[in-house]
């Protein structure tokens, strides 16, 4: 069977990594055997169910004349037609041209039945690493997949140590070449060998971005193209200045930039911010190279930025996700990440001298700006959505009482200074304490 891979999600516990896919058939969520699939990449697959199953139990029949593949409650739904049973209880499930090999004990209905497995136990098994294919080419361009391309833990920690003693290894040079006088500087050798490394890192944080794993970070609410994002899921470094991933999230320009891996935005979408929770840690584990100089802002709680949602036909989609530690062997869930990508329908406002608050460079202003930290207003307004955190296609509306980003604490705007130890967080200066207005209602001239 053909399938599609949506989401990766490693499972610290297991060797083999846990997929979200779609068929023809409807989609769901299994393990997926050996290295781990690319995102949106469509593979020929081998259904397996690594248990034993029980008629009347976990295999039943059902009159529903379709071929289904669902996942609920953590269970995934197989429904296809009973071919062929041994006296060993050996079975083979048709669900469109794929045959489903499984055991069963109990008593079976009459050959040609229809019947339905409910099970926490499925297994992808790929025919072959190489028959993968593309399925939308329009994002692909140059990008050749390469199992290597993404960072594993390993790779990602030996990948920091080289970009450290670059780093390292530049400050040393440049406080040599400080005893020049400024006039024979620029032609040190100590300048020259700069160069030289400032080429380096450039090179390495290309490769940086082209290794991070790709996520959901939203769901366009107007047109559904996911929105597909390289995430630093490893540690806090994405924000090391630098680096400062954050940039990437700010235009949907820098989006689809040609840069691989397979990134995604579509043309409603604006800009995304991010919040990133310490949940009461404190970031020690950063190396000494990445904390000797002065970090940016950072906030601790999601809010939504509000200019962009005070113009008529605009939304902003929120998600979660986690973020490891680097003295951790794999990275696990120590840090959370809040992105809020925001949306623009056609018929907006929002690009009317009125509205829209650009920076100097043109792009969408994100900060020095006001923001609300009261997210259920805006949810209550029909303004702001969320994916299901079990289900990241899943773009999730109403209803308000559900929404599970209701006042994280603590809120406010922290640094990382030396060893890691936090300032802050602080209090915003100024919060909107206005309403939120309707989908079709907008505030013009309320921000200066
Ligand atoms: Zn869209």
């Amino acid at each position: 069977m053909e399938v599609k891979i949506l989401n990766v999600i490693s499972e610290r516990d297991s060797k083999n990594c846990i997929v979200d896919f779609a068929t023809q058939f409807g989609s769901g969520r299994a393990e997926w055997f050996g290295s781990p699939p690319h995102l949106l990449y469509s593979y020929g697959v081998e259904f397996s169910i690594e248990e034993e199953l029980v008629w009347g139990d976990s295999i039943i029949q059902v009159e529903k004349e379709q071929y289904a593949i669902d996942y609920q409650d953590e269970f995934i739904i197989l429904r296809g037609r009973l071919e062929s049973i041994d006296a060993d209880g050996n079975a083979d499930i048709r669900i469109g041209h794929s045959i489903l090999m499984i055991v069963t004990v109990g008593s079976p209905p009459a050959q040609d039945a229809l019947v339905q497995i409910r099970s926490k136990k499925p297994v992808l098994y790929p025919h072959d690493e190489y028959g993968l294919m593309p399925l939308d080419s329009s994002y692909q361009q140059s990008w050749t997949p390469q199992l290597e391309s993404v960072f594993s833990s390993t790779t990602y920690k030996e990948f920091l140590e080289r970009y450290g003693r670059i780093r390292l290894e530049y400050s040393r040079l440049y406080n040599l070449h400080l005893q020049y006088e400024p006039q024979e500087r620029r032609d040190s050798p100590e300048s020259k060998q700069m160069d030289l490394l400032k080429d380096q890192s450039n090179q390495m944080l290309q490769e940086y971005i082209r290794r991070l794993p790709v996520h959901f970070v939203a769901q366009c609410p107007y047109c559904n193209s996911p929105i597909l994002q390289p995430v630093d899921s490893f540690s806090l470094i994405g924000f090391y200045p630098l680096i400062n991933i954050s940039d990437f999230y700010h235009s949907s320009e820098a989006w689809t930039a040609n840069l691989p891996p397979p990134r995604q935005c579509c043309r409603h979408a604006i800009v995304a911010t991010l919040s990133v929770n310490l949940n009461g840690l404190i970031p020690d584990d950063l190396p000494t190279w990445a904390l000797n100089r002065k970090w940016g802002k950072l906030h601790s709680a999601p809010r939504v930025m509000v200019w962009p949602l005070i113009a008529r036909q605009t939304s902003a989609v929120i998600h979660a996700l986690p973020i490891g530690r680097l003295d951790d062997p794999e990275p696990i869930h120590r840090y959370t990440a809040y992105f809020v990508t925001y949306f623009a329908n056609g018929t907006t406002n929002l690009y009317t001298e009125d509205m829209w608050v650009p920076t100097d460079v043109e792009r969408p202003a994100t900060e020095g700006v006001l923001y609300d930290p009261d997210l259920a207003k805006w949810v209550r307004a029909g303004r702001l959505f969320w994916l299901d955190p079990n289900d990241p296609t899943r773009l999730i509306r109403d209803p308000a009482e559900s929404f599970p980003y209701t006042n994280i604490q603590p809120q406010g705007w922290y640094e990382i200074v030396e060893k890691g130890q936090i300032n802050g967080p602080h209090a915003y200066y100024k919060t909107w304490q206005g309403d939120a207005p309707l989908h079709d209602e907008s505030l013009p001239q309320t921000i200066e």
